[in-house]
């Protein structure tokens, strides 16, 4: 069972922020950019703030806060390009939505390599696995959202690369037998390279945040923070909460990614370079040395 071990968060460093910082609330996705190839016709300086949206948030941040932590994985625009081809259907890869299981002996044995989505309800977990299959049609990978159904793992495969699960969405009154679900496949999934937990950027780390950091601790899971929305904060709450994260994974965790992942799932900010860490970590991306 889920550990809730209270804890405190101290936040290290105290943003330098703009007065006047905007936050955009558009809510149209832009599907321009869904494809990185598109975006990259854009000049360069706009796209590698789409690409790594951390560097223009960082010049917010007081030069006291280690910012190392944040662009550890810096793959160059052809890995990006690479790894865009993972996302991309054909007639020999196809994209599609292959099964779901309300429990763990419901679920297909799989060899290839395995990465799993957890987060809170209403995180932008759908959005986000929307987005990462954008250049899939429609039709093909439905990310179904059933809100008072039967909570299930919904099983991606993605050609003979790897398989993306969309698990439920969690929340502090989950069901037993949710719980149950979650943690047997967290616990036993031979085939996970990599959990994917989901933070939301507009409000910050909740309680259930926390518990569901301290379950992947339990575990020893290898795991990434993303921090969802980050369009949707004001700049200066934003760098709060990333900050706080950031502190929660230096001193508190050991199987977590140093990284937090951020994305924005309507601008696709950060949204190439997570395709990118995913082909990564499920072992099909040789990233070239810069
Ligand atoms: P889920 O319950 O975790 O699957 O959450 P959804 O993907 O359904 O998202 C919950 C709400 O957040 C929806 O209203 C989405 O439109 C909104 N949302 C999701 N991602 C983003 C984002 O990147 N930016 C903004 N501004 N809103 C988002």
């Amino acid at each position: 069972m889920f550990h809730i071990k209270p804890r405190t968060i101290v936040l290290k460093a105290i943003p330098k922020l703009q007065k006047s910082i905007s936050s955009t609330q558009t809510c149209q996705s832009n599907h321009k950019l869904s494809s990185f190839l598109e975006a990259a016709k854009m000049p360069e300086k706009k796209l590698r703030k789409l690409v790594f949206p951390f560097e223009d948030l960082e010049r917010h941040l007081s030069s006291k806060v280690n910012m190392s932590n944040f662009q550890l994985f810096q793959p160059r625009f052809e890995d990006i390009k690479r790894a865009e081809m993972f996302f991309t259907p054909s007639k020999k890869h196809k994209i599609d939505y292959f099964t779901s299981a309300v429990r763990m002996d419901h679920a297909p044995l799989i060899t290839q390599s395995e990465v799993c989505f957890i987060g809170r309800s209403n995180v932008g977990k759908s959005t986000l696995i929307k987005a990462l299959f954008s250049l899939v049609p429609e039709t093909e990978v439905r990310v179904s959202k059933t809100p008072g159904h039967t909570k299930k793992m919904n099983f991606f495969t993605v050609g003979k690369a790897f398989t993306l699960v969309d698990m439920p969405g969690y929340g502090y009154k989950a069901p037993k037998d949710f719980v149950d679900m979650v943690e047997t496949y967290l616990e036993t999934r031979h085939n996970l390279k990599r959990t994917f937990l989901l933070v939301d950027g507009s409000i910050g780390l909740q309680h259930a945040d926390k518990i569901a950091i301290d379950m992947c601790e339990e575990f020893g899971l290898p795991y990434v923070l993303v921090i969802t929305k980050i369009d949707k904060a004001k700049q200066g709450e934003l760098l709060r909460h990333i900050l706080e994260v950031q502190e929660v994974i230096q001193n508190h965790t050991v199987g977590c990614f140093p990284q937090p992942f951020l994305v924005s799932s309507l601008h696709y900010s950060g949204v190439y370079l997570l395709r990118c860490f995913i082909a990564h970590v499920t072992g099909n991306l040789k990233l070239e040395p810069s």
